[in-house]
């Protein structure tokens, strides 16, 4: 069996690692990780919780909840436009099994050496399956991507596409089947979403977009948080939505409701000023991540969901809410 101190030295610690970034003074094995950002920047700090059973089912693949761990807290710092510094993790195991520690190291540390995101530090314990990360980037003082900053005139962008990661979750549920293809597309948009790092980035650093967040409790949920805090309203063409590709072989209904208000997508929404248009097509190109405009800011409050023609569209849709 396998000492909490062993575990942690044979599957979380990593020090060559932590010497090569240079931003890492000190990383796991005392009582703090200590990390060098950049002089005159700010730290841009965030964590997320994944509970079995709520954010994930029990017997998920242990890689790709790895993966999905972290991906999660990247989007969070992509959303405001930081480059990630590092992250500490805090995990409570049922026990300590090897196959599933090795799966799950793996497939956090392989998305964490894309970023060049070391793991710093952090804490474990015996109980149910419960993993928190707190990640660490860092923006230049004025460029973050704030949700307040939105300004009536904005166009309203989404990167990726939506809704493939909705409509493998309603495969796995037995809500609807997916073909054998079909399911090969959407599960990896579910169960291993990239987080837009590199466009956030370009977005900040190239003040290119007033305000942004991650969509991961359905875009039209999350999309009002944008409109309270900056005191705005919006007109959202559901049709402009960029399906995803799985998606865009089911029903307009389902299309739209799943775009609209999905949940899961980790992709980014962010408002900017249209002048910006060629500088942001430009930097989805450049970060490898397409970008589609959806809508625009208005000064009026609320959200006016519209068609293709303009026409004004009732969905019966909602966000995700925990206690709802
Ligand atoms: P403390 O006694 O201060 O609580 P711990 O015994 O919990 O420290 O942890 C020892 C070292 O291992 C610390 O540097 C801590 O950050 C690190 N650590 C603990 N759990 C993890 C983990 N799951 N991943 C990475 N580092 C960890
Ligand atoms: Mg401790």
């Amino acid at each position: 069996m396998l000492s909490e101190f062993d575990l942690i030295k044979q599957y979380f610690t990593r020090r060559d690692r932590i010497d090569a970034s240079g931003r890492t003074v000190l990383g796991v094995g005392d009582d703090c990780a200590l990390l060098a950002p950049t002089p005159g920047m700010q730290l841009a700090v965030s964590s997320d919780m994944l509970v079995e059973g709520r954010h994930f089912l029990a017997g998920a693949d242990p890689f790709a909840l790895g993966h999905k761990s972290l991906a999660v807290n990247l989007s969070d710092l992509a959303a405001m436009g930081a480059a990630p510094l590092g992250f500490t993790l805090a995990l409570a195991l049922p026990g300590a099994e090897p196959a599933w520690l090795d799966g799950f190291s793996r497939g956090l540390f392989a998305l964490a050496d894309l970023h060049a995101c070391e793991l710093v530090g952090g804490d474990t314990t015996k109980g149910p399956l419960n993993i928190c990360i707190t990640v660490f980037g860092e923006l230049a003082p004025g460029t973050a991507l704030r949700r307040d900053a939105a300004r009536a005139g904005d166009d309203l962008w989404i990167s990726g596409t939506l809704g493939d990661a909705r409509l493998a979750l309603a495969d796995a549920l037995g809500e609807l089947a997916l073909g054998d293809a079909d399911r090969q597309v959407a599960a990896p948009r579910l169960h291993a979403p990239t987080p837009r790092v590199a466009l956030g980035r370009l977005l900040a650093e190239g003040r290119l977009a007033h305000a942004a967040l991650d969509i991961s409790d359905g875009l039209v949920g999350d999309l009002g948080h944008i409109l309270t805090a900056s005191k705005v309203g919006a007109v959202l063409d559901v049709d402009a939505l960029p399906a995803g590709p799985a998606l865009l072989r089911q029903s307009p209904e389902l299309r739209r409701r799943f775009t609209a208000a999905g949940g899961d997508d980790y992709e980014l929404c962010f408002t900017a000023p249209a002048e910006n248009r060629a500088a942001i097509l430009a930097a989805g190109t450049q970060s490898g991540t397409p970008v589609t405009r959806v809508g625009r800011i208005e000064a009026t409050p609320g959200l006016r969901l519209v068609d293709a023609d303009g026409a004004p569209l009732e969905l019966k849709l909602r966000g995700w809410d925990h206690f709802a």
